[in-house]
Order: C-alpha cells, then sequence, then structure tokens
C-alpha cells in the first residue's frame, strides 16, 4: 500500500485535478473540520486513508463541477452561514445588490407598523433571512414551490434563531388573495433556455435557474400580480440577468409602477431592478 499522503500532498493532488487552491483548502478543512490555518501549519500531518479517500472523492466531484457549496453544505451570504443541498441555488454575492437595497428602502421606513416583507422563491431562504437579520423590526415571509427548498429554508431559520413564515405555491399563488406586503424582493429564475452558460449549472435545480423560453417569464409573472399584492407605496425589487434590465423596467412601467431604477452587481452589471406601486386611486379620492 502507498505511504498515506500528507496535508500538503492532498493538496497538491487537488491542484492536479483542476481545483483551485482556495477550494482545495476549504474542501480539506471541511472534511478534517480543521481551519485553512490549521491546514497551513500541518502540512506535513499525514491523513489517514478514510479522510484522504475522502477527501479525493470530493476533489473528483468538484472537478466535475459540483459547487463546492453542496460539498461542504454551506455558504456564506450577506454575513450569514447558511446551509445548502442541491435542493437548493447556491446563494451568490449578486443577490447581495438586492438585499442592500431593500435594507436602504427599510432604514428610512417607519418602524410602525413593522414593514412586510416578502421573498418570492426563497431556496434556502437567503434573502428573507438577510433581511430578517439586518432589519429585526421587520415581519418576513417567503414562499418556494420547492417543498424541498422550504425545508432547506425553514432549517436555516431555525439555525440562526430567524423568523420568517413561509408558503408553498408559485409565486403569488402560495399567498392569500388578500395578503399585503411592503416590500416584496425575489431572485427568480431568468436564465433564457437556451443560455449557453446553463450547462455548467446542471448540478443546481433548473426550476430556481431558468423559466425556459427567453428567461423573462417568472419575472412577467411576478410583476403581473405584484399591483394586487403591494400596499400603496411598496416596493418590487427583482434581480435579473445582466442584459434583462430594461425588459424588466418596461414589465414595471407598463404595469403601472413608478420610480423605476436599476442597481448594478460588484462586477458594475445591471442586477436588480426595481420601482414603486403608485397609490391607488381611491386614495386621491373617497376611500
Ligand atoms: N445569477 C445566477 C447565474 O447566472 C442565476 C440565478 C437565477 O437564475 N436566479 O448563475
Amino acid at each position: 500500500m502507498d505511504r498515506p499522503a500528507t496535508v500538503g500532498q492532498a493538496l497538491v493532488r487537488a491542484r492536479a485535478m483542476g481545483l483551485d487552491r482556495l477550494d482545495a483548502q476549504l474542501l480539506l478543512g471541511h472534511q478534517l473540520q480543521r481551519e485553512r490555518a490549521w491546514l497551513i501549519a500541518h502540512d506535513d500531518d499525514e491523513l489517514e486513508a478514510a479522510a484522504a479517500a475522502a477527501f479525493a472523492q470530493a476533489c473528483q466531484r468538484r472537478a466535475d463541477g459540483e459547487p463546492l457549496a453542496y460539498l461542504t453544505g454551506e455558504r456564506g451570504f450577506h454575513g450569514l452561514r447558511l446551509r445548502v443541498t442541491p435542493d437548493v441555488l447556491v446563494p451568490r454575492p449578486d443577490t447581495e445588490t438586492l438585499v442592500d437595497w431593500a435594507l436602504d428602502l427599510l432604514r428610512t421606513w417607519p418602524p410602525k407598523p413593522p414593514p412586510r416583507v416578502l421573498d418570492l422563491g426563497t431556496g434556502s431562504g437567503a434573502i428573507a433571512l438577510a433581511v430578517a437579520h439586518a432589519h429585526p423590526a421587520a415581519r418576513l415571509s417567503a414562499t418556494d414551490l420547492s417543498l424541498a427548498a422550504l425545508v432547506v429554508a425553514q432549517a436555516n431559520a431555525q439555525r440562526l434563531a430567524l423568523v420568517v413564515e413561509f408558503a408553498a405555491g408559485t409565486w403569488w399563488q402560495a399567498l392569500p388573495g388578500d395578503a399585503r406586503f411592503d416590500l416584496v424582493l425575489s431572485n427568480p429564475p431568468y436564465i433564457a433556455g437556451d443560455d449557453p452558460h446553463l450547462p455548467s449549472l446542471r448540478h443546481e435545480p433548473m426550476l430556481a435557474l431558468t423559466p425556459g423560453g427567453d428567461g423573462l417569464g417568472a419575472l412577467r409573472e411576478i410583476i403581473a400580480g405584484a399591483p394586487a399584492h403591494l400596499a400603496s407605496g411598496g416596493w418590487l425589487l427583482l434581480e435579473h440577468g445582466w442584459d434583462q434590465a430594461d425588459a424588466v423596467a418596461a414589465l414595471l412601467r407598463s404595469a403601472g409602477f413608478e420610480q423605476v431604477a436599476t442597481r448594478f452587481d460588484l462586477e458594475g452589471r445591471p442586477r436588480c431592478t426595481g420601482a414603486r406601486s403608485p397609490a391607488p386611486a381611491s386614495a386621491t379620492g373617497k376611500a
């Protein structure tokens, strides 16, 4: 039998399999339940055969394109550590743009009554939980079509001791017809059905990535239903593809929204477009 690999050798082998340095360290650290600093200080330690084999297997899966977050079972998002499984989209830094925008709006919101915030298609719960954590005065609701995703989101809420009311169903259909919110957020599936980028995301739930067609189907459905579920003066903020800002802005305007604006992600791409629902006509006349 071969001499067992050392920590350093295992990391070199991982690089040779195509992993980048950080992924290799994070995976081995996860395997050994150690910090990266420990790995560096214990470069010459021999790995137990079982740990070495499990690490090699995880490296193979990573080399085949499985997201690191599925292999370690967790991902950082907006200062929270979230559990993730292949039942949910891996939360991405791009989506922090949406959360930051929501928090900017909430900062100026009157605290009473508590602002009602909804995350449509919550997946791991990332958006709802980040808002609940950073703005405890808000009352959070979140939906998902996938029951498996709701199990993950609920477990994250429990672990983080954050309160979110979850509901199952397609977009607005998950909610009672008379439910109203001050702020609605969503990172829906928006990749076009024929986008060449899709196959590289095959390990993630396709339901969360693409509605098929031109990629705008879910955004259209959310915008169409929003006026009936927003309080007057409420905001709808949507994440979208880098080339969809104009289309989303046009959809919002034709649904009667005002103050249409776009925010950019860390790489400078237009990533979120949002708008405000007008006060109902009755607000200017007799109620
Ligand atoms: N931003 C993701 C990607 O392009 C897609 C997320 C989504 O469709 N909501 O990888």
